[in-house]
C-alpha cells in the first residue's frame, strides 16, 4: 500500500492521526497532515484505511503497491 496526501485539500481535522497516529501526524503551526509512513506495513493498513474513510477532506489518497 502507497499512501499520499494532499497538503493543500487538508483541512487539518486531525481524524486521520487518531485513526492511524504511525502513519499520520500533525504539524504544530497549522494542523495540516505530516505522513510519517507512505508504505505503512501490513498491519497497518487496516488503520489506514479508516483514516481515509474519515478524512472530512477526502485528502488521502491510497494505491495499491504492486
Ligand atoms: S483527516 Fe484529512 S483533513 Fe484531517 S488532518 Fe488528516 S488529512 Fe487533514
Amino acid at each position: 500500500m502507497k499512501v499520499s496526501v494532499d497538503e493543500d485539500k487538508c483541512c487539518g481535522a486531525g481524524s486521520c492521526v487518531l485513526a492511524a497516529p504511525d502513519v499520520f501526524d500533525q504539524r504544530d503551526e497549522d494542523g495540516v497532515v505530516v505522513l510519517l509512513n507512505a508504505e505503512p506495513p501490513a498491519e497497518l493498513h487496516d488503520a489506514v484505511r479508516e483514516a481515509a474513510d474519515v478524512c472530512p477532506a477526502a485528502a488521502i489518497t491510497l494505491r495499491t503497491a504492486p
